[in-house]
């Protein structure tokens, strides 16, 4: 096992200088969280100081931008470093998952995969949370941290939301509610953030994480230049109106009326800056990564680790999902490998 010691480095020559400054910053949370003195806050989707900082080096050992080494993360997760032929990091299976519940389905991204093994990992007794994106709290389709503590809750933060939601954030609530055993889903980049807080040693906010879920991801969009700018006012779309999006070679806006196209060259203007630096398409250190990859109403799966087969094992042999091979699934595994080795690149040079 890995363990980080702290070096006693200040917020500002850390992340300021190195992370926010240099806009690598993807907003996470995890500094603003775990800081001791309560010393961050998150503002304009980056944190910044709100008194004193004390120096303790804390915020940089867990921010996932900060001396990031993917070999060390590995060695942490999986005993040991992937090898070059492991394009799409390390996993023991590759499958199409799908909700069996026909809610579950509907409501669901691609195969509602995500949201059957959390409901399943609930009604199953797995864990007692889920962390998740909620919603349309403060605008249509702005997602934000959210803890799910039932079935109900977890079915409505289901479907994904392009724009960025700091679920790292959820877990001040997991401590609030003493819940002991939670499932997190989010982000590549996110999924980097735990293992960083987990490898730091920080158990007071990772100790009742016991599932990781990562989403395959390409880039996040900003809510202002996405949805405001391009849907509502270039396209005339209601934001509100809005009741699903996907990406499928182009990107997908669903209303009552009908489905609206932006092809992705025109909505990438929009991606998030920090996004230019990622090396990490398929959440390569989550338990379980899922994604679309073109496939229609599955969800592309990679089981990871032994924790990442047990949530599925047990969804599966409860009735919660439907499970399939994707060896013929040619196009979908080409995919999978041309975007990891892209970003891999991309962040190489960046
Ligand atoms: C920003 C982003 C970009 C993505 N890009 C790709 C891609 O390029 N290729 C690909 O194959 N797949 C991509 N995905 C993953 C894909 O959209 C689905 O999330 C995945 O296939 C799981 O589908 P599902 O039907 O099983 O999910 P569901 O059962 O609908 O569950 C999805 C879960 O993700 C959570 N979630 C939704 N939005 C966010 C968010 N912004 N941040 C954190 N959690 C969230 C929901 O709360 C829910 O728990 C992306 C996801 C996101 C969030
Ligand atoms: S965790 Fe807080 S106190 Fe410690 S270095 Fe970072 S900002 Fe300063
Ligand atoms: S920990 Fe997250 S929010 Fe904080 S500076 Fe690093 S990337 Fe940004
Ligand atoms: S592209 Fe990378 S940095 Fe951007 S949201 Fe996805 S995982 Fe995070």
């Amino acid at each position: 096992m890995v363990t980080v010691s702290f070096n006693k480095i200040s917020f500002e020559e850390s992340l300021a200088k190195h992370v926010v400054a240099a806009e690598k910053c993807i907003s996470c949370g995890a500094c603003v969280l775990t800081c001791p003195f309560g010393c961050l806050e998150l503002t304009k989707e980056t944190p910044t100081l709100i008194k004193e900082c004390k120096i303790c080096g804390i915020c940089a050992h867990v921010c996932p931008r900060y001396l990031w080494l993917r070999a060390d993360a590995e060695k942490f997760v999986f005993n040991r470093e992937r090898k070059t032929d492991e394009e799409f990091g390390i996993y023991c299976k590759l499958l199409a998952i799908q909700a069996k519940d026909k809610n579950v389905l509907e409501v669901g991204q691609d195969g509602g995969g995500v949201t059957a093994l959390l409901v399943s990992a609930f009604e199953n007794g797995l864990i007692d949370g889920a962390i998740v994106a909620g919603h349309g709290r403060e605008k249509p389709f702005l997602p934000f941290p959210k803890l799910a503590t039932s079935p109900k809750e977890i079915l409505e933060c289901a479907g994904t939301k392009y724009t960025y939601s700091p679920n790292v954030l959820a877990l001040a609530d997991v401590v609030k509610q003493k819940k002991t055993s939670v499932a997190f889903v989010g982000t590549p980049c996110q999924i980097h953030a735990i293992r960083k807080m987990q490898m730091a040693g920080l158990k007071k906010y990772t100790a009742p994480i016991k599932y990781l879920i990562g989403l395959l991801c390409s880039e996040c969009f900003t809510y202002d230049g996405l949805m405001e700018k391009h849907i509502h006012e270039k396209l005339g779309i209601n934001l509100s109106d809005i009741k699903k999006m996907n990406i499928k070679g182009k990107m997908l806006v669903t209303t009552n009326t009908g489905t609206i196209t932006i092809p992705l060259a025109e909505a990438k203007q929009y991606a998030r800056e920090s996004c230019h630096f990622c090396d990490d398409f398929s959440a390569e250190l989550a338990d379980i990564s899922t994604g679309g990859l073109g496939l229609e109403g599955w969800t592309f799966t990679i089981v990871r680790t032994g924790k990442g087969e047990e949530l599925l094992l047990k969804a599966e042999q409860t009735g919660f999902l439907n499970v399939k091979p994707v060896d013929t699934e040619t196009n979908a595994l080409n995919l999978l490998k041309k975007l990891s080795k892209k970003k891999r690149e991309v962040s190489a040079v960046s």
